[in-house]
């Protein structure tokens, strides 16, 4: 029995018109961690989630939830996992409570141990909880799917796309919720293709690309490991172009301002200021910027 949360190896999805959306990922996703699975839409992110969730079928290799083969124990892999999709469906005639209620049932919960209510109230929608769902907001609409993902109990969330059409403000809520689950042990697992979100929330990053996985670590690794840093030297006079000897990645700005961009690997900020010095110049003001996620995004899914 596996150790991860979810352990995925050699995964596979080719649909029926021929796409090949999943090549082969081999994915763990430890307990207890936040996880992000970020990638540019039409990476593959639904596809795998979905396959999870039992609502796509894999054209090949395995999976396990909590150590449960998805194929040798469904029953138990379901029950160990509780999946936001990406696309908002439910019953528009049922009542938030009403949808949560039969959700209950579906899993088999007992009466005495449904928390239909507490789930309604952790995401802020106790005083919605009789009336249509169709009246509801996509936000509200959103953290209702939370609510019915959780009714069972399980030990992994998975949220797809979170954030599409949910305003700011409850964005935030949301998150809160999220990490609020997180905190009391739940394994949280999100697709995104913001960069942000992914880097603000995820404590490990994998990243998907064209049905790969073309990363995967801490999210603090990856950030460390885009080569590239910048830096923003501030000179003692007033110059017409890039002085010879900086190198073709400098760039002038205002007369003064060099914007100097250097492989971290290869290099120091002491030996690129070493030289400005070396061409005659004096320095008033530094500054450094650090490649983002956005950097490394860019460097690992470059077509
Ligand atoms: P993501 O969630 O990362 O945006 P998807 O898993 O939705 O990516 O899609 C991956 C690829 O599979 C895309 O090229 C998409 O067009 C294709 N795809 C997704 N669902 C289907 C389907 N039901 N039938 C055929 N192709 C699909
Ligand atoms: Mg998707």
């Amino acid at each position: 029995m596996s150790q991860s949360a979810i352990a995925i190896r050699g995964l596979e999805k080719t649909y029926a018109g021929g796409k090949r959306a999943l090549k082969g990922i081999d994915l763990d996703i430890p307990r207890g961690s936040m996880f992000g699975l970020l990638g540019p839409n039409g990476a593959g992110k639904s596809t795998m989630i979905n396959i999870l969730a039992g609502l796509v079928n894999k054209t090949g290799g395995s999976a396990d939830i909590w150590g449960f083969d998805i194929d040798a124990h469904p029953r138990n892999a379901k029950r160990s996992i509780g999946i936001v999709p990406q696309e908002l469906v439910f019953d528009a005639f049922f009542t938030p409570f009403e949808t949560l209620e039969l959700q209950a049932g579906l899993f088999g919960v007992p009466k005495s141990e449904r928390r239909t209510m507490e789930l309604l109230e952790a995401v802020h929608l106790a005083d919605k909880a009789h009336v249509y769902s169709r009246t509801l907001s996509g936000g509200m609409k959103r953290r209702l799917l939370v609510a019915k993902a959780l009714i069972h109990n399980p030990p992994v969330l998975v949220l797809d796309e979170p954030t599409a059409g949910v305003d700011i403000e409850l964005r935030q809520q949301l998150w809160d919720y999220v990490r609020t689950l997180h905190t009391g042990g739940t394994t949280v697992v999100l697709t995104t293709h913001y960069l942000e979100e992914a880097e603000a929330l995820c404590d490990r990053i994998a990243i998907v690309n064209q049905g790969e996985i073309v990363a995967n670590d801490f999210t603090s690794v990856l950030l460390s490991t885009a080569g590239d840093k910048k830096l923003i030297v501030t000179v003692d006079r007033d110059l017409a172009e890039v002085p010879a000897g900086l190198g073709d990645r400098a760039e002038l700005k205002n007369g003064r301002i060099l914007t100097l961009t250097y492989d971290k690997r290869t290099r120091n900020a002491g030996q690129v200021l070493a030289a400005v010095a070396a061409a005659g110049l004096g320095v008033i003001d530094v500054s450094t910027q650090e490649a983002d996620l956005e950097d490394v995004f860019l460097e690992l899914t470059r077509a």
